[in-house]
């Protein structure tokens, strides 16, 4: 299942106005978690443009990307938790070469491939026995999650911390649990961090519901650049990331004229 998709956003404009920040030599365009952004921006932040869903340690970098979507129709089960602080992600099928023109949901999901090596399922799970055996970290996973063609959510970077076989719909299927931490893409990810005042995200099928409201744009000024997910009540003062009445649309300005406020 490829991700990508040409409905790509290419207007050279997009990051016009935003803020340029430069950390350790890199110097990007400032992203943060619940912040909507075109495929291209991934793209920019990881060098390369992902299309397979699963990246265990791409390119030689030291981290893994995802990812991820919880649109109807798409192709896995993937979870975000109600506290906003987990995803389980389901693992990825059998390639469709092997799959002698039958659907792939039908095969067991595979750890390795015929000629011996790991699939990025047995990438992982290897990576999340490390890990719980204490025998390496874990693994850090970069999260990008698709609201609809050419529009996703940096969801953050995640520990992969554990790895399991189960049933589903007669198959075995693989599950891995990751769980989000406050560690920052360097050189895209400093300057706006105030503006999420807990680190958690928004389950997915909010994320969605909230951007077909709101069509898009910041409810304020109508701007369809540097688009966040915003609590009206904040997580800090009990306001729910479930319901989507309490999350709406907000331009960067818009929401950093707001956590000015709350911050004062
Ligand atoms: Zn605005």
């Amino acid at each position: 299942m490829l991700y990508n998709n040409s409905n790509t956003t290419r207007s050279s404009d997009f990051f016009a106005g935003c803020d340029r920040i430069e950390s350790n030599g890199v110097t990007g365009y400032a992203v943060s978690v619940n912040e909507i952004i075109p495929y291209r921006k991934i793209e920019e932040i990881e060098g390369f443009r992902p299309e397979r869903g699963m990246n265990y340690k791409i390119k030689d970098k030291n981290y893994s990307i995802v990812l991820m979507s919880v649109a109807k129709g798409a192709p896995y089960k993937d979870k975000i938790s109600e506290d906003g602080k987990e995803i389980i992600y389901e693992g990825h099928n059998l390639n469709k070469r092997y799959c002698k023109n039958k659907n792939p949901n039908t095969f067991d999901q595979p750890v390795s491939l015929p000629n011996g090596k790991l699939t990025e399922n047995g990438k992982f799970m290897k990576a999340s026995h490390f890990f719980k055996d204490g025998l390496k970290e874990a693994e850090k996973i970069r999260v990008y999650q698709k609201i609809k063609p050419g529009m996703w959510t940096f969801n953050g970077v995640f520990n992969l911390v554990d790895g399991w076989e189960e049933k589903s719909e007669e198959r075995t299927v693989f599950k891995f649990k990751l769980l989000l931490t406050d560690e920052k893409v360097e050189g895209y990810q400093t300057v706006i961090d105030d503006m999420v005042q807990d680190n958690r995200i928004i389950p997915g099928e909010v994320q969605i519901e909230v951007f077909n409201r709101d069509k898009g744009k910041c409810v304020k000024c109508g701007s369809t650049d540097h688009l966040h997910y915003d609590h009206i009540i904040p997580f800090s003062k009990g306001g729910t990331s479930k319901d989507a009445k309490n999350i709406r649309l907000y331009c960067r300005r818009h929401n950093l004229e707001k956590s000015d406020k709350i911050g004062k």
